[in-house]
């Protein structure tokens, strides 16, 4: 099979398979582009990085290319995205259109981390003890979802009903029998990655792709081709993976699943009770109660590590951080000790396992238990180890910092402050192409800031382009700023964002979406707006308020007149077409908050470097930001509405044009007081507009 840029072409061309295979398929000159670009780096290897706007139509442009190629090559693609919604929208919607165009021979497969799989071993070990009243509703749910279920990806409906007993029963790799287990064959885990090993594309998730990096690339099929889709969030996934984290949560849990009343050790317990004459008892007994001293001794120093911690953090409202390690903060020495009983329970469950090995005889199934004492083993050497990196705190390369988090929890939390090393020597040296591709990496056209940032410069040096969008946005758009609005950095801003919504929502009723950077303000405007304008018949809905991001999109979207107030996870992955979303707020610029550490690292950073953090980092951050939360109001050529940002700086400080030139549309300054006059006009004269093209249309077609 040959493959050029004309067969690509006329796959995507008016008349072509696509149009044959999608309802209402509209060739774009934009997504012919992109897949074009694709195509290259597939075909030549390399790196490109390219931005392609909303309705670009990215996902068929670079699946196409990744289908063909990989047929020709008979090499997997991989495919990493990182939200669920883009996965489902990949694998229930374009891959099987590309299936009919392709035919046979094609085949796509979805791989999700290892955790959302059911464990068949654990499974029928939770079934053969005796379950208890309160287990009931879970193996009732799971054992209904299996006979529907052939996946056994049942991590998302299982942890909605208990989260801890899914863990009892999850795919884990630390107690895997791997191929002596006797349910190998039918293993959910090994099946999945048994169709994703003779996939041509596979879908994985950012963070599954970075899984496989710390597995030695053993959990995806071998590969040497990537794209990752929604890059914006590759850096934040690629920090997190590499980053150690203990916290009070993660040590109890590991507590528990030891010593709880079914956790292993009760489990080791019974076993022998039934098993094992008393002689041979008693020596493994004894081992279990030197393990549960360990524990207890661990609970004591933990409480006393973890307590030590307000006074690090000083004077805070519940919540703050603070960062250690160099020459500011050191962790209190408990956290040394931490580690060394860690260390200790590690070193007391393998003495536990030589003894139960030594009287497997005895045990009939005593393969399990000796791969849950190995396996728990295992995990506690890793939480030594992480504590201990964290005490050291020794690594320049990365920031350590104690976090409190809203609840009263702490944390203590260490981050590469840049990945781009790791990057290039864990992700980008292994491969022959990879594509790293948004609907927002651009800063007023420019990529620099994202190669700088992902280590593609230099050594990777990739191809790169911004594909601009097909919508009219001069059209479709208006976007207004109060050049005289209260500066969002005063005590009078948040009351002057609630007068004018209500103004607003008078003036123009349209279905809104509000987005905040911080959570106070959010609840602050809400409690101002929610009684008047529920009395207009508007339903006020706000993120933390009236329940979950899915649970309230859910409603806004069936709402007739509603308000929804959102912050951070509300300025990306929302799609709400038409009507359903005619007004988007922006209320302030989206700066990082400077005393977040790894801010400040990365800041610190920058300026021994000799370059400026303010115009290096924060702005294109804040820039990029913006621009998807501009992202979304409009999601198809037909949508129209009102962008509003109530941040004046974006037109009268010295930067603010950095942010109005990596607007799609020009924005219109105006006076506070007659802006909801402003928009109710232009949402009159666009439907006049409409009506009048819609007459038009309707007159030609007559004619
Ligand atoms: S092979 Fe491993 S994950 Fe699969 S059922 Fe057996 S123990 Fe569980």
């Amino acid at each position: 099979m040959c493959l050029d840029q004309s067969e690509i072409t006329d796959i995507f061309a008016p008349g072509g398979k696509l149009s044959r295979g999608i309802v209402d398929y509209e060739s774009r000159p934009q997504q012919i582009e992109f897949a074009q670009r694709v195509l290259d780096v597939l075909t030549d290897g390399g790196g490109l990085v390219i931005e392609a706007a909303t309705g670009v139509g990215k996902s068929i442009g670079y699946l196409v290319p990744s289908v063909a190629v990989s047929l020709l090559r008979e090499s997997p693609i991989i495919v990493s995205t990182n939200t669920k919604n883009l996965q489902e929208q990949l694998i229930n919607k374009d891959l099987p259109v590309l299936a009919k165009i392709f035919g046979r021979g094609f085949s796509a497969a979805a791989l999700k981390g290892r955790g959302n799989y059911l464990c068949l071993r654990k499974w029928q070990l939770l079934l053969e003890g005796k379950v208890e009243e309160a287990t009931r509703p879970f193996v009732d749910l799971i054992s209904s979802q299996l006979s529907r279920s052939s996946s056994g990806d049942l991590a998302e409906t299982a942890s909605s009903l208990s989260h801890s007993l899914w863990e009892q029963v999850a795919s884990d790799p630390t107690t895997c029998l791997s191929v002596a287990c006797p349910h190998a064959t039918k293993c959910y885990w090994r099946k999945a990655r048994r169709k994703a090993s003779q996939a041509n594309v596979v879908i994985v998730n950012h963070s599954l792709l970075f899984s496989d990096v710390g597995c030695e690339r053993t959990l995806l099929p071998e590969h040497d081709t990537i794209i990752m889709d929604e890059a914006h969030n590759v850096e934040r996934v690629a920090t997190e993976h590499f980053g150690v984290e203990a916290n009070g949560a993660r040590i109890r849990k590991e507590i528990e699943r030891l010593v709880a009343a079914g956790g292993l050790l009760a489990s080791v317990r019974k076993k022998l009770r039934r098993r094992l004459p008393k002689v041979r008892r008693l020596g493994i007994s004894a081992r279990i109660q030197d393990v549960e001293g360990a524990v207890e001794e661990l609970l004591r120093v933990t409480e006393r590590a973890f307590s030590r911690l307000p006074e690090l953090l000083g004077e805070r409202d519940g919540y703050g951080t603070a960062r250690f390690g160099g020459e500011t903060l050191s962790l209190p020495g408990e956290f040394e000790e931490m580690s060394h009983v860690c260390s200790s329970v590690e070193d007391l469950l393998t003495v536990l396992l030589s003894s139960v090995k030594e009287n497997s005889e005895l045990l009939s199934d005593a393969e399990d238990l000796l791969i849950e004492i190995a396996g728990t083993a295992e995990r506690w050497r890793t939480l030594s180890a992480d504590i201990e990196f964290l005490w050291e705190a020794s690594r320049p390369e990365f920031v350590y910092w104690i976090d409190q988090r809203q609840g009263g929890e702490f944390a203590v939390k260490a981050c590469p402050v840049w990945v781009r090393d790791k990057m290039r020597e864990h992700v980008f040296s292994h491969l022959r192409s990879l594509v790293l591709t948004s609907a927002t990496i651009a800063v007023a056209g420019s990529l620099s800031h994202f190669t700088f940032r992902m280590g593609l410069e230099g050594a990777y040096e990739p191809r790169c382009a911004v594909v601009d969008s097909p919508f009219d946005y001069s059209r479709q758009v208006t976007v207004v700023v109060p050049r005289d609005f209260v500066d969002p950095r005063r005590a009078e801003f948040a009351p002057a964002v609630g007068q004018l919504l209500i103004s607003l929502l008078d003036a123009a009723p349209r279905k809104t979406l509000v987005l905040f950077t911080a959570y106070d303000m959010l609840r602050e405007v809400y409690d101002l707006i929610s009684e008047p304008l529920e009395r207009g018949g508007f339903e006020v809905l706000g993120q933390g308020v009236n329940g979950s991001r899915s649970e309230l999109t859910d409603s806004f979207r069936a709402a007739r007149r509603a308000i929804l107030l959102g912050t951070s996870s509300f300025w990306e992955g929302i799609d709400l077409p038409g009507e359903a979303l005619e007004q988007l707020i922006l209320v302030r610029l989206p700066f990082s908050v400077p005393e977040d550490p790894i801010v400040q690292a990365r800041s610190e950073a920058l300026a021994a470097e000799g370059k400026e953090p303010f115009t290096d980092y924060l702005l294109p951050e804040a820039v990029i930001r913006l621009r998807q939360g501009f992202g979304r109001l409009i999601r198809r050529k037909t949508d129209r509405g009102a962008v509003i940002i109530l941040d004046p700086r974006i037109v009268r400080a010295s930067y603010g044009s950095f942010f109005a030139n990596s607007l799609p549309a020009a924005i219109r300054p105006c006076a506070a007081r007659e802006l909801p006059k402003k928009i109710s006009a232009w949402f009159g004269e666009a439907a006049t507009m409409r009506d009048g093209m819609g007459s038009r249309t309707s007159r030609r077609k007559r004619g």
